[in-house]
């Protein structure tokens, strides 16, 4: 089963890809989980990506494209994958679907976790990651056993550094004009399925559910 993400940032993707890859046994691809590890350990690609992503902007599709056809080209991934940030362009989601009708294959189901604006600042502005693992909390609606602290691996939870209120008005600015064309791109495929992101996150995933089967 291959899975593409959509949604504003904050909606809940990365938190609901987790769950998916979880219960239907498939990897969560994240290209901005990619770029915070390359980040971390000081790559050349790393070092590129981060003077985009301080500003709240895309990292170039060159740049991107590549990572994501490398990664899901892995053995891990022959069995299907759930996109979390990609695509995030009209011309990044033409790459992926000529690179998947190349080998035959397809995007089975485009899920779009639909929040409106009001509620993403106030996700972005709670949300804690932990500097280790990755795990993703929220300071009331997800919040770790003891604060600050990663409930998987015990390391220290920050503010990720686009998460400040003037760059998330960015990124909330730049989804609305690259990323959400994308809505129709995948209605006009025939596989775009939209769940309510404003409930609970155990209630999002329920419908999440429903759509892919048990
Ligand atoms: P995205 O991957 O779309 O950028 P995340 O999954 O990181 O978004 O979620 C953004 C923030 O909102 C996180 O702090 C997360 O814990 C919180 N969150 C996710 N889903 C919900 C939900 N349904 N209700 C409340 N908070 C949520
Ligand atoms: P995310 O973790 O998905 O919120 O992504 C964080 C940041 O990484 C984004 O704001 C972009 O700067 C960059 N990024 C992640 N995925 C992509 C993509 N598919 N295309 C361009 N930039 C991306």
């Amino acid at each position: 089963m291959k899975i593409v993400m959509l949604g504003a940032p904050g909606a809940g993707k990365g938190t609901q890809a987790k769950m998916i890859a979880e219960k239907y046994g498939i990897p969560h691809v994240s290209t901005g989980d990619i770029f915070r590890a390359n980040i971390k350990n000081g790559t050349e690609l790393g070092k590129e990506a981060k003077q985009y992503m301080d500003q709240g902007k895309l990292v170039p599709d060159e740049l991107t494209v590549k990572i994501l056809l490398d990664r899901v080209a892995q053995d891990d991934c022959k069995n299907g994958y759930v996109l979390d940030g990609f695509p995030r362009t009209i011309p990044q989601a033409n790459v992926l679907d000529e690179a998947l009708t190349k080998l035959g294959d397809k995007i089975d189901y485009a899920v779009n976790v639909d929040v409106p604006d009001e509620n993403i600042i106030n996700r972005m502005g709670g949300r804690r990651a932990c500097v280790a693992c990755g795990a993703t909390y929220h300071v009331v609606y997800n919040a770790p056993k003891t604060e600050g602290i990663c409930d998987v691996c015990g390391k220290e939870l920050i503010i990720r550094d686009d998460d400040q209120p003037e760059t998330v008005k960015n990124r909330l600015n730049v989804y609305h004009e690259q990323t959400q064309p994308l809505i129709d791109f995948y209605e006009e495929k025939g596989v775009l399925k939209s769940v309510d992101g404003t409930v609970d996150m155990k209630d999002v995933f329920a419908a999440i559910v429903e759509i892919l089967g048990e």
